[in-house]
Order: C-alpha cells, then sequence, then structure tokens
C-alpha cells in the first residue's frame, strides 16, 4: 500500500513524485509508455524559466534521476483503470492492480490523428507523428507537416534542417502557433507553407510516396516521402471515468487544487480541464496534486 500513486511519468507526475517523496510519502510513479512525456521528444526546451539550452531528453532524465534519489518507485506499467474503494484506491494495470492511499492522475494527452485514408496503413512507415523521433529517418528527403500550431511549426524548422523541402499544410489562412515560431518559419526558405489546405489521403504501396491535398486551386499530389501529422492532443481519460468525472472534451473536472470529484484522487497536468497546458503549468500541478494528497492523508 503506498501513500500515493502517481499515473503517468511526465513532468506533472514526476514533480508530484518529486513534492510526495519530499513529504516523505511513499510513492509508486506507474509510466505506460516513456518518461518526460510529450516534453520528452522536444528538441530544445526553451521556456523551462532559468534554463538556456535543455533538450527534452535532457529535461526528462534529470526529473527521473531526481526522482529516483528521493526514494520513489517507478514501474513501466501502464494504468487500465481506476477502482474508489474508500481509504483504498486501486488502480488497475493489465497484470494485476496496485494499492493506494491516493491517486494522482497525470497521464496527459495523447496526439490526434488526421483520419485520412492511408494514415493507419502507412503509419511507421512514411507517416509520424514525432519529428524529432523520427526526422532523420527522411534527410535529403521530401516532407510535409500538417497543422497549424506550435508543433506543426516547430517540427517543419526541424525537418527544414534535414530535407529539401518541406511542405505545411495548414486547414486556416493563420498559423496558431506562437508569433516568433511563424516569423522563424516565414525566414525560412525551404519551409512552404499551403494555407487553407487539407489532406485527403496519404497515397503509397510499402512506404509514402505522396500526400494528396485540397485547397483554393483545386486538388493536387505532392511527392512526398513522409507525412509529419501534427493536429494537436486529445485526453485519453475514458478508462478512469468513472469514477472520475470529465467535461465535455473529455479533461477531469478539477480547479487549481488538483481535486477531483473522488475524495484523495487528483489530476495534474494536460489531462485536467485548464487554461494553459505548458511545462511550467504541468510541474506547478504535480506540486499542488502532491501537496493536496499529503493534506488529505493528514
Ligand atoms: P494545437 O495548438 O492544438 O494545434 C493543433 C493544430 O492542428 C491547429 O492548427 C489545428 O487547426 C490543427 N488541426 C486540428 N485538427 C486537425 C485536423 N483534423 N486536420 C488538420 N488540422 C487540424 O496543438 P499543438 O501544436 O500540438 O500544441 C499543443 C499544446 O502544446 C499547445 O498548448 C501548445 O502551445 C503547446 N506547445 C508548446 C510548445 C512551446 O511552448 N514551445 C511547443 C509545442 C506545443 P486550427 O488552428 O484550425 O484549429
Amino acid at each position: 500500500m503506498y501513500d500515493v500513486i502517481v499515473i503517468g511519468g511526465g513532468p506533472a507526475g514526476l514533480t508530484a513524485a518529486l513534492y510526495a517523496r519530499r513529504a516523505g510519502l511513499t510513492t509508486l510513479v506507474l509510466e505506460g509508455g516513456a518518461l518526460g512525456g510529450q516534453a520528452a521528444s522536444t528538441p530544445e526546451i526553451e521556456n523551462w524559466p532559468g534554463s538556456l539550452h535543455l533538450s527534452g531528453a535532457e529535461f526528462a532524465m534529470n526529473l527521473y534521476e531526481q526522482v529516483k534519489a528521493l526514494g520513489a518507485e517507478v514501474r513501466f506499467e501502464r494504468a487500465s483503470g481506476l477502482r474508489d474503494e474508500g481509504a483504498v484506491k486501486r488502480v488497475l494495470t493489465p497484470s494485476g492492480s496496485w494499492e493506494g492511499r491516493t491517486v494522482i492522475l497525470a497521464n496527459g494527452v495523447r496526439r490526434r490523428k488526421l483520419e485520412v485514408p492511408g494514415e493507419e496503413r502507412l503509419a511507421g512507415r512514411g507517416v509520424s507523428y514525432c519529428a524529432t523521433c523520427d526526422g532523420n529517418f527522411f534527410r535529403g528527403r521530401e516532407t510535409a507537416v500538417v497543422g497549424g500550431g506550435n508543433t506543426a511549426l516547430e517540427d517543419a524548422l526541424f525537418l527544414a534542417k534535414l530535407c529539401p523541402k518541406v511542405w505545411l499544410i495548414h486547414r486556416r489562412d493563420t498559423f496558431r502557433g506562437e508569433e516568433h515560431l511563424v516569423r522563424a518559419v516565414e525566414h525560412t526558405g525551404n519551409i512552404v507553407p499551403l494555407m487553407e489546405h487539407r489532406v485527403l489521403s496519404i497515397r503509397g504501396d510499402e512506404r509514402v510516396e505522396s500526400v494528396e491535398v485540397a485547397g483554393p486551386e483545386g486538388v493536387r499530389e505532392l511527392p512526398v516521402a513522409g507525412v509529419f501529422a501534427a493536429v494537436g492532443l486529445i485526453p485519453d481519460n475514458s478508462p478512469f471515468s468513472p469514477p472520475l468525472e470529465l467535461d465535455e472534451h473529455g479533461y477531469v473536472r478539477s480547479g487549481e487544487d488538483c481535486r477531483t470529484n473522488v475524495p484523495g484522487v487528483f489530476a495534474a497536468g494536460d489531462t485536467r480541464a485548464k487554461v494553459l497546458r505548458q511545462l511550467v503549468t504541468a510541474a506547478a500541478d504535480g506540486a499542488s496534486a502532491a501537496r493536496q494528497a499529503g493534506e488529505y492523508l493528514d
């Protein structure tokens, strides 16, 4: 029986574990994939206060070493459900379950799919959701990035260093991403923005050979070897609801104190309903949730 079970080993979850251990609480972190969450695949973190140069991988590794040194237990298991048994919270995994007095849900969000013909069949064979992970496979080849947020702009800038041409396909006439990234894209000669364009299909037999797009001038086929989808994030909370209440978009309902509708269960980071989803707000949530868990146990 742990004092705190943290579901998710991203910035929110690992910060929660850090604060829980510093408060002397026995802590288990369950992570179903790679530590560090979305931040781990970011080449350069530019908005972590006080840090001029930090890669996502370094950030994740530092945080992991910090929580391990403080005595948190980290297990690579995916939590598949949550049962509220009053004083005991049971976290289900495919191979069994873990018992905690409190639970901090910090499972983040997952990447949205384009949902066009060819995407699923060619996933991993030219269709990718992580430019920093897979970009190097496309060195010297033409590629396309889909989306208009920070991720799409950063992906296009990253790929432009490796690829002769990067098409940036966005469905609206303005980008959603931050101004400094938009300016950087505009000043990068081998990024070709295709505004007001939608992807119709991704084509190829064994691997991606082209992407079919529709825009104001009609339908055209772009000869690309890779399609990087960067069309946003969606929460993945159905395994935990019930007992947790979700909002209409699927995020866990909770306030700044990270309390949920279930006493003893807290939500931290991107998984909860909130205005700003950033590294600093995720870490801040982790600290608040651990503090609230300590108060609940007291
Ligand atoms: P996002 O900001 O939600 O942007 C998603 C983009 O994809 C939008 O431009 C959206 O178009 C487009 N889109 C959504 N569904 C689509 C579809 N089915 N087909 C085509 N296009 C579609 O997502 P994100 O860029 O992954 O960023 C997620 C969060 O992380 C944001 O809060 C972002 O600020 C943050 N982030 C921050 C940094 C940083 O600070 N350096 C880096 C990366 C991410 P519309 O614009 O038309 O809606």
